[in-house]
């Protein structure tokens, strides 16, 4: 075992840190203060398009995707792609300028893996040019959303068509004027086995009887101009063959997105907890309390170095984790992803509550990144399964190992 990035990671990373380095943190504030002066909060700003044709330029595109969904994407191993979305993740609307930003790159992986001919022309394609942005709505307001089994909105077949009729909430991305598409998951048939029930479809933003209803808050955060939305859909009417795999397929598609969706929120984490390090350490040799450097006091210093261990240990898991994933496949590597996905956004929640503290009262302003950066962080302790949830999944499995009565699969 040796811990060196590849050859070709290094060099794409070489780029990549080249690349935010000139285009990225030289704007950073500028692109936030773009979205909060645009005529539309819900519109992507301008030089959005510039920097993502930049991108492109550079080679710096599609980078998400695994060699098995060539010809699209890079066809990178999640190892290789791991320190890549760390890096985007030290600048929290960077992944958007690389094509690499959630939830589209979940719903490239499924209309890759799951969809038609038909599909990868309409939405595909343009999903992996940046052409246009999209959605997945699970989630409900009414029921307990964690458990999927639970979902209640209503996919129903009539004729050539199937009617759509329910209330979505935390809907990331379909705020955007330039979200074109969804991924829809509900209930084709709720008599069947509890895991058959649920199928998943496409729906186009602009269908009649779709209502985006309110932008949802997340910590105070409307996060402009992606947006997390509430969807009400009211006899929402769209072709039979909008239905991705099949009726009964919609859980199973479910899991299979969420095993590499969770694991780039992971790395997307540690860059942003790497981040918080950096600005903290740079603070701390600047400020002056009780007569020298704040750098200089040794609780200062215990804490630099604690917040630096606890980053090199969440790294560590997710390389493994995702090297597991790319030997074994995402089934066999379930509970180390499980694993990572409660250790990362804990310890990215510690690290950059540490970093706002050592930064007084501008850790928590809009001057520092840190407060919508903790923002984040702290939601993905629920967005793709809250942490007890993959607690109780992984200490199941784990009893079971112990006693040898894991089920196969
Ligand atoms: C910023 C943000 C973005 C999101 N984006 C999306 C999106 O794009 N699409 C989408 O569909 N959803 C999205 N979500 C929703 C997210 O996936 C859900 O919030 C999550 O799955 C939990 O569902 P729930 O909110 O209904 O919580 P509930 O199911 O009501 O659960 C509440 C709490 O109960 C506890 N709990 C649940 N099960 C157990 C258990 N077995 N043992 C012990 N405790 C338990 C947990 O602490 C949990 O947080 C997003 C959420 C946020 C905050």
């Amino acid at each position: 075992m040796h811990f060196d990035y590849s050859p070709k990671t290094q060099s794409l990373l070489d780029r990549l840190n080249q690349f935010m380095n000139e285009h990225i943190y030289p704007v950073e504030q500028e692109y936030i203060n773009a979205v909060h002066n645009n005529s539309d909060r819900w519109s992507t700003p301008s030089m959005m398009e510039s920097l993502k044709e930049k991108a492109k330029a550079a080679g710096l595109w599609n980078l998400f995707l695994p060699e098995e969904y060539l010809p699209y994407g890079a066809g990178l191993t999640n190892l290789e792609y791991a320190p890549l979305c760390e890096a985007m993740g030290r600048v929290l609307w960077s992944s958007e300028v690389f094509n690499c930003s959630a939830p589209d790159t979940g719903n490239m992986e499924v209309l890759s893996k799951y969809g038609s001919d038909a599909h990868k022309k309409q939405w595909l394609e343009p999903l992996l040019n940046g052409e246009i942005r999209s959605a997945f709505a699970m989630t409900e307001p009414a029921v307990a959303s964690s458990d999927a089994t639970n979902i209640e909105t209503a996919i129903v077949r009539d004729g050539d068509e199937y009617v759509i009729n329910g209330r979505k909430w935390y809907t990331s991305g379909a705020m955007n004027t330039n979200c074109k598409i969804m991924v829809v998951m509900g209930k084709t048939d709720p008599s069947a086995d509890r895991h058959r029930q649920q199928s998943q479809i496409l729906v186009p933003m602009d269908t009649a009887g779709v209502t985006v209803v309110r932008p949802m808050q997340a910590m105070g955060y409307y996060d402009e101009p992606v947006g997390h939305a509430e969807v009400v859909f009211d006899n929402v009417r769209v072709p039979a063959a909008n239905l991705l795999v099949g009726e009964g397929e919609g859980f199973a598609i479910a899991q299979g997105r969420l095993g590499p969706g969770r694991i780039h929120h992971c790395m997307r984490l540690i860059g942003c907890a790497q981040r918080a390090l950096d600005l903290a350490c740079e603070r701390v040799e600047q400020r002056v309390a009780f007569g020298q450097p704040l750098s200089k006091q040794q609780s200062v210093r215990e804490s630099i170095a604690q917040m630096h261990c606890d980053i090199e240990q969440a790294r560590l898991l997710t390389l493994k984790a995702a090297d597991k994933m790319d030997r074994y496949g995402n089934k066999v590597a379930r509970d180390i992803i499980a694993a990572i996905k409660i250790v990362a956004p804990n310890m990215a929640c510690k690290v950059i509550d540490q970093a706002i503290q050592m930064h007084g009262a501008a850790g928590t302003s809009q001057d520092f990144t840190l407060s919508a950066t903790y923002a984040y962080a702290r939601t993905i302790k629920l967005a793709d399964g809250p942490d007890q949830v993959h607690m109780m999944q992984l200490g199941r499995n784990l009893i079971k190992d112990h006693v040898g009565q894991r089920a196969n699969g």
